[in-house]
């Protein structure tokens, strides 16, 4: 007898480029395990992204925290058995975010860690937000966590990585340049030393790919959701 699949609870909406990636690949995931009309058990709370990011370029991380910690309880009370924050950004305030939910959060860097590990590596690139490659909330728990060392762009690489996440992606503007400048920026990394590359922002899989870079690309959408799945499933 298989076990009742756990509901998952989804903080999304940040933004929903990255949400339906999230919805799609764990559906996807349960449909593989369970069979052709099986499908997952989820909720998801989808903040208006607007909102969200102009509070984060105002650096008003209270605010957004007790926006997230309201969502993770509604979530909870809602009857969600799991967690899940679907960007990395906002994982700055996990451990309030848990802590308050009551629930277990399913941290987007442990799967991302693990996946590293498990090829062998142990020095990558990052890219993602400002806030994800220039604080310490990631980058610790990958090198504290998992043993990882962490690069991240030289400062002109990381605006632009950053200004095309907010004017390009978040908004479903898939550009050809801006996938040549990300191809640019894996490419210095690598150069520096790095052995794979963190796709540390959860809309970025939709510009890049394995073609664009020389060394493994590690994107946290895909493993998040594939160790969602392994939750819902109860095989974690
Ligand atoms: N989805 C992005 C991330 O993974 C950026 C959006 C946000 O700031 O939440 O960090």
């Amino acid at each position: 007898m298989k076990m009742p699949a756990k509901m998952l609870g989804l903080i999304g909406g940040m933004s929903w480029e990255s949400s339906a990636q999230y919805y799609r690949l764990i559906n996807e995931g349960v449909r593989a395990a369970r069979g052709p009309t099986a499908s997952a058990k989820v909720l998801l709370w989808s903040f208006d992204f607007a909102e969200i990011e102009a509070l984060q370029h105002a650096g008003d991380w209270p605010a957004l925290t007790a926006l997230m910690i309201d969502a993770a309880k509604r979530l909870a009370g809602a009857g969600a058995d799991h967690l899940l924050i679907c960007t990395n950004t906002m994982h700055l305030m996990a451990d309030e975010v848990e802590t308050a939910a009551g629930i277990p959060l399913l941290h987007i860097a442990d799967p991302a860690g693990a996946a590293i590990r498990a090829a062998g590596l142990r020095k990558i690139g990052l890219l993602g937000t400002a806030f994800t490659m220039e604080q310490g909330f990631y980058r610790e728990r990958l090198a504290q966590r998992h043993g990882i060392e962490v690069l991240v762009p030289e400062a002109e690489d990381r605006k632009l990585v950053h200004l095309v996440i907010y004017e390009e992606l978040v908004a479903g503007t898939l550009r050809d340049a801006s996938r040549q400048a990300y191809r640019e920026v894996i490419a210095r990394l690598v150069a520096r030393g790095a052995e794979g590359i963190v796709l540390g922002c959860t809309e970025i899989m939709l510009l890049v790919g394995a073609e664009d870079s020389p060394v493994p690309l590690f994107d946290t959408t895909s493993l998040h959701a594939a160790a969602a799945v392994r939750l819902t499933l109860g095989e974690d």
